[in-house]
């Protein structure tokens, strides 16, 4: 059962969750992306007229973004840029903040991670938490509210 205030939390403007990080449009965290998603991304983007098959699918149990040729669904391919940049999910906006047995990260592998600013991560952490927490129960919101699964490897 999901805690209603981590609901509520992701139902505030996505701008909110931008972590400041001085980007280098290099579109490498957007190759091979395993991206977890909330309910609350795909709800945004399905109104952009995708459908879930178009740029979900479930993988390890955690649904994620779609890569088609090893890149996400949303990459553009020439410019590097993010084709739904505006909607873009909540997990690409914390980028590169990364999380894994309780502690916060800078990915290394951003070219810019040097430019995330040391107090950002004891500041996101709360949410970078309530997002991990989110994105375990979106295979069971899927369920609920489609009654089928997108793809699932
Ligand atoms: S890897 Fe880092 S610098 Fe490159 S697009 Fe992603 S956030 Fe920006
Ligand atoms: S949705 Fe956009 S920002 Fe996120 S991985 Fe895909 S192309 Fe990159």
């Amino acid at each position: 059962m999901i805690d209603f205030k981590i609901w509520k939390l992701f139902e505030n403007d996505p701008k909110m969750f931008e972590v400041p990080v001085k980007c280098k449009k290099c579109g490498r965290c957007c190759i091979g992306t395993e991206m977890e998603l909330i309910p609350h991304d795909i709800e945004r983007i399905l109104k952009l007229g995708y459908r879930i098959e178009d740029f979900v699918i479930v993988k390890r149990g955690i649904v994620r973004l779609k890569c088609v040729d090893n890149r996400c669904v949303f990459l553009d391919p020439e410019t590097k840029l993010c084709r739904i940049y505006e909607h873009r999910p909540i997990g690409c906006r914390l980028y590169p903040l990364q999380y894994s047995d309780g502690e916060i990260y800078v990915d290394p592998d951003c070219p810019a991670a040097d430019t995330v600013p040391a107090e950002a991560l004891e500041k996101f952490l709360p949410i970078v938490e309530a997002f991990v927490k989110l994105s375990m129960i979106t295979r069971e919101w899927l369920l609920l509210k489609f009654g089928k699964l997108p793809e699932e490897r």
